[in-house]
């Protein structure tokens, strides 16, 4: 099979993506690949693919355990024979996968780094041809990045120990520089192929909301996401603790994690995350690279992290399935202050000389800088984003916080100028009654009496009926532009004001217009809902989380396009050959009845 024909028949994907191609066809070449893309840009499948393809077994090293099961998980479900190699199995089982792994059974092992120099690993590797080696995360090598890992620096010696060297390739997120020529020197790669796809993920949305009250924004946010699953990042686990009982106060289906929660209890967390039984999750940055729960529709951060690939790195959790989500920042200064505190007392890393480490801090300060210039918000949110990892995007995105100008949502920003401005008027003194009857012009004895009906404002949004203004309004207060005091007097909030004086823009979400064919089909709610039910009883029975049998995108698409039959089925982005042999059969039954 060549490697369309494996994306189809396992994946069930017709095209790959930017940047896939060029490193699948280097690995294949038989050269050294170091492909750095954005998380959720679809590094997996671009050493399952070669593995596929390649003769022999692919030793895939990935820094986490959960990592490793969902993908060992993701890929049976796929049809390839994979497995996993680590410490949540115990002595017999390990040898039993090695035993199978011998026979030839499987085309892909995954393992953590501590294992790589153990006798028994080395025994399976000298009898059975490794053909290919993939890192993952491969910026754990570096101790410039965030994730340093010391068994990382085995992984040379690993590679050195075949007689016939396998092909390496190492993924990673991380694009700066030093991190980079850490990974082909300390992995010792052989005259890489460097691949650095477009850091861009359009279907992000980036928004930064400067207010000193957090909570109430924090809250507002999830009201209006509600009912899909997102993450809120806090800064400390004492964060991540009183959020978590806010929102389990307000019954939000929420769960949190931290490093301070005991092994289990954190597993448990995650694990009702994953299946979707508490969509919510609040957690510090160490609930992270395992996670590839491809149906999170918002990231927010409730603190500024300390710099801008930890930023895209954990936003970039939204929207792994491709369709539309939010990343919003809250911002306050006092972010400021605690990161540069964990810079100030962070602990000395010994394998690093005393100059070193100072050179380290100035890195890290100068990483926060420009995180802080993020947060201020003068620019295109992903333009900065993109500017730091090196690309020089030419036009604004039209999809962030700052822009205009986007076809998945629309302006409002002269329905927010007209109603900021009218609140201004009346010095924030007024009711949403008052502040609606004056922009529609509506002369009650009140209006006459505060001679309102003299201000400029006045009737200045007759044109649109009452509850469309409401409506406004209380959209402009879930984006913390406004806020409504315990009189019901509405106020501008600083981030309201900048729309009035710096030229600040609003677009309001709508559903995404990106994908033209598929706006032609319209979605059948009703029929969507059907099929998720279905996903959710088989996902049940076979103990998987739901998106692991279908992603949120792959039923949307069946709920348009309505298969008749396998073959149509199989025509559905995200259906392969196995899938649709093993579930397909569950989803075309109730298309068809409907
Ligand atoms: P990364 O490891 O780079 O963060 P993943 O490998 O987890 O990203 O992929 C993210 C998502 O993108 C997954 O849900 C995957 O199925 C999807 N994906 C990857 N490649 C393609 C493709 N060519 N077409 C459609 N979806 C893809
Ligand atoms: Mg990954």
């Amino acid at each position: 099979m060549d490697k369309y024909q494996i994306l189809k028949e396992y994946f069930g994907y017709d095209d790959f993506r930017q940047g896939q191609l060029k490193a699948i066809d280097s690995i294949l070449s038989g050269t050294d690949t170091v492909a750095i893309m954005p998380t959720g840009g679809g590094k997996s499948i671009c050493f399952q693919v070669p593995a596929m393809m390649f003769k022999g077994i692919t030793v895939v090293i990935s820094p986490l355990i959960s990592l490793m099961n969902d993908q060992v998980r993701a890929l049976s479900q796929c049809g390839i024979p994979a497995a996993f190699l680590n410490t949540s199995l115990d002595e017999t089982v390990i040898a039993r996968v090695i035993a199978d792994a011998k026979e030839g059974k499987y085309k892909i092992i995954y393992v953590a780094p501590e294992r790589l120099l153990t006798p028994s690993f080395r025994r399976l590797c000298k009898s059975t041809e490794v053909s290919f080696v993939a890192i993952d995360e491969a910026h754990c090598v570096s101790q410039w990045g965030q994730d340093f890992r010391p068994s990382y620096l085995d992984i040379k010696e690993f590679i050195g120990s075949f007689k016939r060297r396998p092909v390496v390739a190492a993924f990673t997120a991380t694009a700066t520089k030093i991190v980079k020529q850490d990974i082909c020197n300390l992995l010792g790669l052989r005259n890489p192929e460097e691949i650095a796809t477009g850091f861009d993920r359009e279907n992000l949305y980036f928004e930064v909301v400067k207010v000193k009250d957090k909570l109430t924004a924090l809250k507002r946010y999830i009201d209006l996401y509600s009912g899909s699953s997102g993450i809120v990042y806090c800064s400390t686990r004492k964060n991540v603790d009183e959020i978590y009982y806010e929102l389990k106060n307000d019954n939000i289906p929420v769960t949190r994690y931290h490093a301070g929660l005991s092994k289990n209890e954190r597993k448990l967390n995650q694990d009702s995350f994953i299946e979707d039984e508490k969509p919510v999750i609040v957690a510090t940055n160490a609930f992270g690279m395992g996670i590839d729960k491809s149906n999170v529709s918002f990231v927010i951060h409730y603190n500024m992290p300390g710099d801008i690939e930890s930023y895209y790195q954990e936003a970039g959790r939204a929207g792994r399935d491709g369709s539309d989500a939010s990343c919003v920042l809250l911002f306050s200064p006092s972010d400021i202050i605690l990161q540069k505190w964990f810079i100030n007392n962070a602990e000395d890393n010994y394998l690093l000389s005393e100059s070193q480490q100072k050179e380290l801090k100035k890195l890290r300060m100068e990483k926060l800088q420009q995180m802080v210039d993020y947060c201020k918000g003068e620019l295109c949110l992903r333009n900065h984003i993109l500017r730091y990892f090196g690309e020089n995007p030419t036009q604004r995105c039209g999809n962030c916080s700052f822009c205009t100008g986007n076809t998945s949502s629309v302006d409002v920003t002269i329905q927010a100028q007209k109603i900021f401005s009218c609140i201004r008027r009346v010095k924030e003194k007024e009711t949403q009654q008052v502040v609606v009857d004056i922009l529609k012009g509506n002369e009650t004895d009140y209006i006459s009496a505060q001679a309102y009906n003299e201000l400029s404002v006045f009737g200045i949004m007759n044109d649109s009926a009452q509850s469309q203004i409401e409506l406004y309004i209380d959209y402009f207060i879930k984006r913390m532009l406004l806020t409504k005091d315990d009189k019901g007097i509405l106020k501008l909030e600083n981030s309201g004001k900048e729309v009035l004086f710096k030229g600040r823009r609003i677009r309001k979400l709508t559903a995404s217009k990106k994908n033209k064919d598929d706006q032609i089909v319209s979605l059948d709610l009703r029929l969507l809902t059907q099929l998720k039910i279905i996903r959710k009883d088989l996902a049940n029975k076979s103990g998987m989380p739901a998106f692991v049998i279908f992603t949120d995108k792959t039923l949307e698409a069946m709920a348009r396009h309505k298969p008749k039959d396998e073959k149509e089925l199989l025509l559905i982005p995200g259906v392969g050959q196995k899938k649709a042999e093993k579930y397909g059969k569950y989803f075309l039954d109730h298309i068809n009845k409907d």
